[in-house]
């Protein structure tokens, strides 16, 4: 085989084992440089993603390059600027954008910005609560962190706009508001503006409905730094999807720095305009996962400690154990027990702990997504064959919407990698399906009986 043609393969196996976002942050522009006499040389276009691939996939592709018959002494990365894909895509745009910027600077000189007159009833910005030394890195958030301290070091320069994608309760938020508050304490920026997008969204009819667009306009299009948090609130909505696409693009034009984060990657947040898609992928996607058990533990530990607390390990393992869902519940957990506690004049102890959450089941540590899907199977009475097949009669369709929505709510697995136990090449079938039996639970009784006994079941 040829040198790219074995990087392909070996792409094609990493692909498949990791998540799409990761894949895409980590490998997309990676290459076989030369593997002379073993020594294997692979090019990546800058110091982050090499000190990742050497901290954390080196063994992967090494294993996977003998697995394709390439004879491995060593593996080392060099970067090399390897041309961004995107750049390719910009021009015919850019001559477009660059008329409306230049209307946009006589807009920013005429008008006052919008602090002045409306935001002042939205509370706008950053909490200091959330900083980089109280987030706790682990499995499942070390990638964004990681690229929140790239980005630390040169606003605007690196991962712009970084896109960040998870579901709820696992640190976004507090991730992103921490950059936030980094820059403005370590890099005095005049403007660092964090905006939820539903705030973005109801200053912008404000300023309609008041006649203030052009307050609105110039307020975000003379941000140092824009983080833009639940970004897929957007969908659907056009002016304001046309607005922020004009802000971006100011924004990204003049290298400040954007931050935006979602639900769901770009390219799967429907009804979003095809060139907002484009455009936030045209920096860094990174996918934000539950964190592990260790991960939990240690969030248990810093959220108690902040309140003066000492829990002991028993009863943090105990909710880091019980309490899986994301680490938004973990807090509520945990809170609900120290106010127990106090109200009652009582130590917390595992006793208490476990009496007081004895309600939750608590998760066999081997649940595979494989039983899942069996048991899905077996509730409605279809084959295994059949729930991973190709069939698509609706007595088929609907287990295998509910067995995804399932691995999702239990296991919170990636998209892609929900498509894939489930047999489905296209990860959109997966979001499509768990979107829609989550609405569908709220209306249909039948769905959500399913939902609950096939849960029950994963725990007995
Ligand atoms: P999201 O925006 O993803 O829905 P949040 O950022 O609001 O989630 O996080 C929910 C809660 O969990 C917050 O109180 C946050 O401080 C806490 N949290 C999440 N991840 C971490 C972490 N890694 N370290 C410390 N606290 C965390
Ligand atoms: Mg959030």
């Amino acid at each position: 085989m040829k040198s790219n043609n074995i990087w392909q393969a070996v792409l094609g196996e990493i692909e498949l084992s990791i998540s799409h976002g990761n894949f895409i942050t980590w490998f997309k522009n990676t290459q076989l440089i030369s593997d002379f006499d073993g020594e294997i040389i692979i090019g990546v276009n800058n110091i982050f993603v090499k000190q990742q691939l050497e901290k954390k996939f080196i063994d992967n592709i090494k294993d996977i390059l003998e697995k394709n018959g390439v004879q491995v002494k060593t593996v080392s990365f060099k970067i090399q600027n390897i041309a961004r894909e995107d750049t390719d895509t910009i021009p015919d745009n850019i001559i477009e954008e660059s008329v409306e910027n230049n209307q946009i600077d006589k807009i920013n000189k005429t008008y006052q910005p919008l602090t002045n007159s409306l935001s002042h009833t939205y509370r706008q910005g950053l909490n200091e609560k959330y900083t980089f030394d109280n987030f706790i890195v682990g499995d499942g958030n070390e990638l964004a962190f990681a690229a929140c301290q790239a980005i630390v070091s040169q606003p605007g320069t690196r991962y712009n706009p970084l896109f960040i994608y998870g579901g709820v309760g696992i640190g976004k938020t507090h991730l992103i508001q921490a950059v936030g508050n980094y820059l403005v304490k370590n890099n005095n920026f005049s403007k660092v503006l964090y905006i939820s997008t539903e705030q973005f969204v109801q200053e912008f009819v404000d300023a309609l409905r008041f006649r203030k667009t052009a307050d609105f306009v110039s307020h975000y299009r003379t941000a140092d730094v824009l983080i833009v948090d639940d970004v897929q609130f957007i969908a659907g909505k056009e002016k304001i999807q046309e607005e922020f696409f004009h802000t971006f693009n100011a924004l990204h034009q003049a290298n400040k720095q954007i931050i935006i984060s979602s639900d769901k990657p770009p390219k799967d947040i429907p009804t979003l305009e095809d060139r907002l898609k484009s455009r936030f992928a045209w920096g860094m996607s990174i996918d934000m996962q539950n964190p592990d058990f260790e991960t939990r533990c240690a969030i248990i530990k810093i959220k108690t400690s902040e309140q003066g607390i000492d829990l002991t390990n028993d009863v943090i393992e105990f909710l880091a154990n019980n309490i899986q869902t994301n680490i938004r519940e973990l807090e509520g957990a945990l809170n609900q027990l120290l106010a127990f506690c106090e109200m009652r004049q009582l130590e917390p102890n595992l006793a208490i702990t476990s009496s007081l959450f004895s309600s939750i089941k608590t998760r066999p540590k081997h649940l595979s997504s494989r039983q899942i899907v069996e048991k899905t199977a077996r509730y409605f009475q279809i084959q295994l064959d059949d729930i991973l097949g190709a069939k698509r009669d609706k007595d088929i369709v609907v287990p295998r919407q509910v067995a995804m929505y399932i691995l999702r709510s239990e296991l919170h697995l990636s998209f892609p990698k929900i498509a894939r136990e489930l047999g489905r090449k296209d990860h959109t079938t997966a979001i499509h399906s768990v979107d829609k039996i989550e609405k569908e639970s709220k209306i249909n009784m039948e769905i959500k009986k399913a939902i609950t006994e096939i849960t029950e079941k994963l725990y007995v």
